[in-house]
């Protein structure tokens, strides 16, 4: 590997296209020749299981949607992510009340989505559950070799270092987590399963007039800018800039069958692709 040294400067490089450069550039990015991302997991569909639409349901969901998902494991490579929800909201909300900042907010919600991860782990242990960490995610094909389910919490790793932002909610939680997911592996697919049927023009829970959208663009979506919206706002962005996935979809899993169409890549709720 040739060293080089600069003509009037005393640093030393090694030869590379970055040599030398702030890697905040404006137009090195343009000149760069890049190779297109590899997708390192294209056989595998990431399901994230909510954690208030889901796991806060408890008997009254999951038990239905496990075995749904029991049902597909030898047709398909699952991998799995879990939401926080209710007890996210509540630590938030105390957290927040006391002059928490916003690592320590997303640390808490870290620990409760792996709380469900756990959940979810445990209760499809008979059909080869298990729970990972965010460092097994490159072994996926030795999980699906010897035929387990992978687990893995939903909430990005950045923890204490989660960006500081107004209201010190952490804005990339675990759909973001799951998305960045799908993007990380190049996923075939990546399906929310949540409680509504999709997307709406505002909650439907506390609107009434509400109306569906069945499929619509990332950059659309965004320019809407809907008051409320069925999943985490960077999701939009993040499905917009990648290279390996093209759509995710939302699914009600609380429909019995849902799952199961959407890993057939039927839409049964809002599939939303990248303009
Ligand atoms: P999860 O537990 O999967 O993270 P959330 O509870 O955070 O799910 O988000 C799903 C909820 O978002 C739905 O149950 C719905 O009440 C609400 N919601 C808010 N805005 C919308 C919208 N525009 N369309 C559909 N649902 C919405
Ligand atoms: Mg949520």
């Amino acid at each position: 590997m040739a060293l080089i040294r600069e003509k009037n400067g005393k640093r030393l490089h090694v030869k590379s296209k970055l040599m030398g450069e702030s890697l905040i550039s404006k137009d090195l990015l343009d000149k760069m020749n890049l190779a297109p991302q590899a997708r390192l997991f294209p056989e595998v569909d990431i399901l994230k299981i909510g954690g208030q639409s889901i796991c806060d349901r408890g008997i009254k969901a999951l038990p239905a949607i496990v075995k749904e998902i029991a049902a597909n494991k030898d047709k398909y490579k699952i991998l799995i992510t879990a939401g926080g929800g209710t007890r996210s909201r509540h630590i938030y909300s105390i957290g927040l009340e006391l002059g928490m900042p916003t690592g320590i907010i997303a640390k808490f919600g870290s620990s409760i989505s792996e709380q469900n991860a756990l959940l979810i782990a445990t209760l499809l242990s008979p059909w080869g559950g298990v729970k990972i960490g965010h460092d097994d995610v490159v072994k996926l094909r030795t999980y699906f070799a010897t035929g387990c389910i992978p687990i893995v919490h939903g909430m990005p790793p950045y923890d204490y270092f989660a960006v500081p932002v107004k209201g010190r909610i952490p804005p990339h939680r675990t759909d973001v987590g799951t998305i960045i997911l799908a993007d990380l592996i190049g996923a075939r697919s990546c399906i929310f399963v949540k409680d509504e049927k999709g997307l709406f023009t505002d909650d439907p829970k506390k609107n009434p007039d509400a109306e569906f959208i069945g499929e619509i663009g990332a950059k659309e979506l965004m320019e809407k800018d809907l008051v409320d919206l069925i999943i985490e706002r960077p999701c939009l962005e993040i499905l917009q800039t990648s290279e390996v996935i093209d759509k995710i979809q939302i699914i009600n899993g609380l429909q019995e069958g849902n799952i199961t169409k959407a890993l057939a890549g039927e839409n049964v709720g809002t599939i939303i692709h990248k303009e």
